[in-house]
């Protein structure tokens, strides 16, 4: 069982596809448009993502683009068009297998599955290990000597990019951007994140371990020395 997003505008095709994967024990989500996909997959990351090249508010491959900007989910593209050189681009550009329409429930199923399969076997992403804190990106765990950290989706975002560059200062600029995704905004919403992660790691801005605030420039992770 997986969850799978469906992303097709054309309702009849978008039942008949959420029906088969239904009928197949997978968790079925759908959208209509390109930009609710997109949103759909950076709130709640499915496993899979069927996608209809023909939406009528992006072009199936800037679609596809930006969801490789956000997310290394497989995606299935479904084309209407039987266009070899169009497949190829798709596949070029992150598609990570294609469906021609009209397709049976029995072809999606099994190309579904494959990738799937393949995802399930890739590589873990890398775990990093900062003193006695240990962040496993790809399962999103963290624990600090041994013990598991609860982190809420944000905290873990901040900590796993603050992990990835140990020893080194990042601004409050640069967390907004990266981690709020925001080009501007507040400093204390990073502030108040900052004080909720630095009480779980169990130290206080005055008696610091791991994670140091450089006043007026940003903040620092680092091994306790
Ligand atoms: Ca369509």
């Amino acid at each position: 069982m997986a969850t799978v997003l469906v992303v097709e505008d054309d309702e009849f095709v978008r039942s008949a596809i959420i029906h088969e994967l239904d009928r197949r024990q997978h968790a079925v989500r759908s959208a209509g448009c390109a930009l609710d996909a997109l949103r759909e997959i950076s709130q709640r990351p499915p496993d899979a993502v069927i996608l209809d090249l023909g939406l009528p508010d992006l072009d199936g491959s800037e679609a596809l683009r930006m969801v490789r900007g956000i997310s290394d989910v497989p995606v299935i593209v479904a084309t209407a068009r039987d266009d070899e050189a169009e497949i190829v681009r798709l596949l070029r550009a992150g598609a990570d297998d294609y469906l021609v329409k009209p397709f049976s429930g029995d072809h999606l199923s099994a190309r579904l599955d494959a990738v799937l399969r393949r995802a399930r076997s890739a590589p873990a992403p890398q775990t990093l290990r900062v003193g006695g804190l240990v962040v496993d990106v790809g399962r999103r765990e963290a624990a600090l000597d041994g013990g598991a950290l609860s982190l809420t989706r944000r905290e873990f975002d901040l900590l796993a990019y603050l992990a990835a560059r140990a020893d080194r200062v990042v601004t409050r600029k640069e967390l907004l951007a990266e981690v709020w995704r925001l080009s501007y905004g507040d400093d204390q919403t990073i502030d108040v994140h900052l004080s909720w992660l630095r009480r779980k790691l169990g130290e206080s801005a005055s008696r610091p371990r791991y994670l140091h605030t450089v006043r007026g420039v940003g903040v620092m992770l680092s091994a306790p020395r």
